[in-house]
């Protein structure tokens, strides 16, 4: 039986260690999830409310333990970790207030049009769902998927990334102890080889993924050939672009925020910043000077403001892509080769002078690194943007109204930030284009995504 560890990432210490769930326990667990299935969708959406209320009790209720564990399992500066949970509370709230409205049907105003009487839509819950979910914000992503999966009706089972096994654990009951019928969400503690045998199980209905392409493909493939429904939420390179109205300041500040939140470790982190050449000397000398002031270390210190990366593989891949770009004749602006320290630590880092031949230019950089662009105008901001095969977040900064709406309508992304920088809300729908995914999470979208809309037509 294969073994998954917790490691925190500033020290290399193993911090706990499980067995892998062996078949019989993941048949038990998937067995109880159909079980809880008629008995959740049966459940008035009011009762199911006071449950999804009462976990949010408790995630506030545990949220100094829960941020200091996030933050030992994975490496997020401590503030940030404890954010995180007030945030999948708030979105927890937010879906017990809203999901009876988000799944009002329609009702035809004409029902004659299609020889009815009456004739309407209506949303039902589609069953048993697999998430499969990265550690970047181990408690947030799972719960964006839980609260309107659970809202809706659907049970949920959740494969969550090998390197979090703590708060897999802890989120794995979080919904029973609220209340929840048993079987209503369960982690199953598996790797990654084990997840197309849940997704080919017959009582497992679709399956949502967030994480990298690779496991996008592999799993769309699965789900493809079973010809079950999928959500995929793939990787980003959001684009930052600054134009000479912007207000400067403001925007520096904000790119070095957009730049390393989490580590540098989000799919909506701006990666490459595209300024306009009246603006760039001055963007990028104030850029440098901010991010390498930034202070890195104990992430458990609230003074800290980035942490280690969260494993020792994503520190070796970023290295590598800021190693080829340097090695082609990129310009490393800040940012030192990481010391030979305990921890996963990699620095600030800005690099310029990219061109296409560069990995750099067309992969993520999940890290700390930003990439510096010089525009020669407004359409050669955006064809730069545009040149990606990723289509996630992107940010926008000007004043003058008609490039704020040709930047809206022409930046091939999920969303577009004017003035400000890419941040998920569970008001407003979230997704990308391109290779970063299909289908939506949060907000009304996303609780519709795992249902059956049903047409009803009476005579
Ligand atoms: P990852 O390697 O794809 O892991 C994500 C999850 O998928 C983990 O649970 C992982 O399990 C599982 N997995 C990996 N390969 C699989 C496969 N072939 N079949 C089935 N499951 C598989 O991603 P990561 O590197 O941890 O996370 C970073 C990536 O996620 C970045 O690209 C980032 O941009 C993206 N991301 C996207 C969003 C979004 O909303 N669009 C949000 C956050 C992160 P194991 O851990 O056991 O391998």
């Amino acid at each position: 039986m294969t073994t998954i560890r917790s490691v925190n990432p500033a020290t290399g210490e193993e911090l706990a260690r499980f067995d892998e769930d062996d078949a019989d326990v993941v048949e038990a667990r998937i067995a109880a999830a159909a079980r809880a299935f008629p008995v959740l969708a049966g459940t008035p959406i009011v009762r199911r409310g006071e449950w999804m209320r009462a976990a949010a009790g408790l995630l506030e209720d545990e949220a100094d333990e829960l941020a200091a564990l996030i933050t030992a399992e994975m490496g997020k500066p401590i503030a940030q970790s404890r954010a995180e949970v007030l945030k999948s509370a708030h979105t927890m709230r937010y879906y017990a207030d809203n999901a009876a409205a988000f799944l009002d049907g329609r009702v035809l105003d004409d029902p004659s049009a299609v020889g009815a009487s009456t004739a309407r839509t209506r949303f039902e819950p589609l069953g048993v769902v697999l998430a499969v979910m990265p550690w970047n914000y181990p408690i947030w992503q799972v719960v964006r998927f839980a609260a309107p999966a659970l809202m809706a009706g659907n049970v949920g089972l959740l494969k969550h990334a090998s390197n979090v096994p703590q708060s897999a654990r802890y989120l794995g009951e979080l919904f029973v102890r609220a209340g929840f019928p048993e079987g209503s969400f369960a982690t199953l503690l598996i790797g990654s080889a084990r997840v197309e045998r849940v997704i080919r199980d017959p009582r497992v209905v679709a399956v949502t993924l967030t994480g990298s392409e690779g496991a996008g493909r592999s799993i769309a493939a699965t789900a493809g050939d079973v010809l079950k429904k999928v959500v995929l939420e793939l990787g980003g390179s959001d684009p930052f672009i600054v134009m000479p109205s912007a207000d400067l300041d403001a925007a520096v500040e904000t790119a070095v925020r957009a730049r390393t939140t989490n580590n540098g470790q989000a799919c909506i982190n701006a990666k490459r910043f595209i300024v306009h050449d009246d603006v760039y000397d001055a963007f990028a000398e104030r850029f440098t000077r901010r991010m390498s002031a930034l202070r890195v270390g104990d992430p458990s210190d609230p003074a800290v403001e980035i942490g280690p990366l969260a494993t020792e593989q994503g520190r070796r891949d970023i290295a590598e892509l800021v190693e080829d770009a340097r090695a082609a004749g990129a310009e490393v602006l800040a940012g030192d080769i990481p010391a030979d320290a305990p921890g996963w630590f990699y620095p600030p880092t800005v690099v310029a002078g990219l061109s296409p031949r560069m990995r750099l230019w067309s992969e993520e950089a999940f890290g700390p690194v930003a990439s510096l662009y010089r525009a020669a105008s407004l359409d050669d901001a955006i064809a730069i943007a545009n040149d990606s095969d990723f289509g996630l977040g992107s940010a926008f900064w000007s004043t003058d109204p008609e490039e704020i709406a040709r930047a809206e309508r022409e930046l091939e992304a999920g969303a577009v930030f004017v003035n400000g920088m890419t941040i998920s809300y569970a008001e407003l729908p979230f997704g990308g284009v391109k290779r970063s995914g299909f289908g939506r999470e949060l907000s009304q979208e996303g609780l519709r995504e795992f249902c059956n809309l049903k047409t009803v037509w009476v005579a």
